[in-house]
């Protein structure tokens, strides 16, 4: 038995194994070099071996590593006060992951309403194509069939909703509604943006309604999108919480709970925890990382790089009509929807030393480090042109 066949089957990873990284680039073991366009589906938001989060995460692994919340970890209440001044949140819940981050919202939002005296109220609204982690909540807010077959009965009060029908979401909405769980941008359903208007709808329905509005940005959070969160493009559409993980630790696991004061106030002493959510090492590299993320030097970058890109995705589609239906997303998380399926192309993509995703709807991913230059993006555009018609292949 090799020994990779003692790792449980959920996965299905290709032949390449990386020993290294530096800046948007991997290494294996016999020096090949690989051009990174998903990186770690848009966690290594900095690029790889990144000198100040390296240097944040070393400093300290010298002093504390863990202490559990029993005590205060260093620099966890410095971390939760450095998110609320970038974003609307006043409260933060520190997780390893971004499926911890939405179980924490989902309690909240529930909890809320048990706390004004309605305990009845407990049904999230979600949304067609959506992901929001593989925990049992996580899959049964997402309902995706494929997620939930053979894990026993679907979980009470979740109802799912198709993607942007505001008159849908206006007749579901109700007294019953706890909250509304939503991608800004859905990653792994599409790579599909809501219209900023779709947003302020939400919001006002919300707040027609009492119900509280949780944004889930684990993917196209962290800068993704040229601002910090990806909902800050549009005024007048805060969330009450928010799940965040992936880019937010650059590498380091790391996610958070983000909720306004109205909503994180009943969450009180015994109502949720973790051994290792914000712990020391955690918080050193996302203090480190959230400080370059919300730099606006750096964000114009992104939004400079993801204009580069757009252009060059543009081309894509006009050389390949035939192949390439729709170039979707924001800012560095991008799709480009084929006719066909998207597995061909990424194999033959990687043979030609460019890492890419794919995602639901025949969509081909892209969510590169934020750190590309635009050399980095002619030449993933160019091997993409040499690639896409591996697609006719499927
Ligand atoms: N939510 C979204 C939008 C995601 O894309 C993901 C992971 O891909 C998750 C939640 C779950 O995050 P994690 O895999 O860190 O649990």
């Amino acid at each position: 038995m090799s020994a990779s066949s003692h790792v449980l089957g959920v996965y299905a990873p290709p032949p390449e194994q990386f020993t290294h990284g530096e800046g948007v680039r991997l290494f294996t073991e016999d020096g090949r070099s690989y051009l990174d366009f998903i990186a770690g589906i848009a966690v290594n938001a900095l690029g790889y071996n990144h000198p100040k989060l390296v240097a944040a995460l070393k400093a300290q692994a010298d002093k504390l590593w863990h202490t559990s919340n029993m005590f205060r970890a260093p620099g966890q209440a410095e971390l939760a006060k450095r998110y609320c001044e970038l974003t609307f949140a006043d409260r933060v819940f520190f997780t390893n992951s971004g499926t911890e981050a939405i179980e924490c919202a989902l309690k909240m939002a529930r909890r809320y309403h048990f706390a004004q005296g309605e305990p009845g109220r407990i049904e999230v609204l979600t949304f067609q194509g959506a992901f929001h982690g593989r925990t049992y909540g996580a899959v049964n807010a997402a309902a995706n069939p494929a997620y939930l077959e053979g894990f026993g009965p679907p979980m009470a009060g979740f109802k799912q909703l198709p993607f942007g029908d505001h008159a849908a979401l206006e007749a579901a909405i109700g007294p019953q509604t706890a909250a509304v769980l939503i991608e800004p941008v859905q990653g792994e359903g599409g790579v599909r943006a809501l219209p900023p208007q779709c947003l302020r709808g939400l919001r006002e329905l919300c707040d027609k309604h009492g119900a509280l509005l949780i944004y889930d940005e684990v993917q196209c959070g962290a800068s993704r999108t040229g601002k910090l969160f990806a909902h800050q493009w549009v005024e007048g559409a805060e969330p009450d919480i928010m799940a965040v993980a992936k880019g937010v630790g650059g590498g380091f696991p790391m996610g958070a709970c983000l909720a306004t004061e109205k909503a994180g106030a009943p969450m009180v002493v015994g109502t949720h925890g973790t051994t290792f959510g914000g712990n020391p090492l955690a918080m050193a590299v996302g203090m480190a990382c959230i400080e370059e993320l919300a730099d606006p030097e750096f964000l114009a970058h992104v939004n400079h790089v993801s204009n580069v890109l757009t252009q060059g995705l543009e081309g894509l589609r006009q050389r390949h009509p035939d192949l390439v239906v729709d170039i979707r997303g924001k800012g560095l998380l991008r799709g480009l929807k084929l006719t066909q399926a998207p597995k061909p192309v990424q194999v033959a993509a990687r043979q030609a030393g460019l890492l890419v995703g794919v995602a639901g709807d025949n969509v081909v991913r892209l969510a590169p480090p934020l750190v590309i230059s635009e050399a980095d993006v002619r030449e993933c555009v160019a091997i993409l042109d040499a690639t896409l018609p591996a697609a006719r292949l499927a």
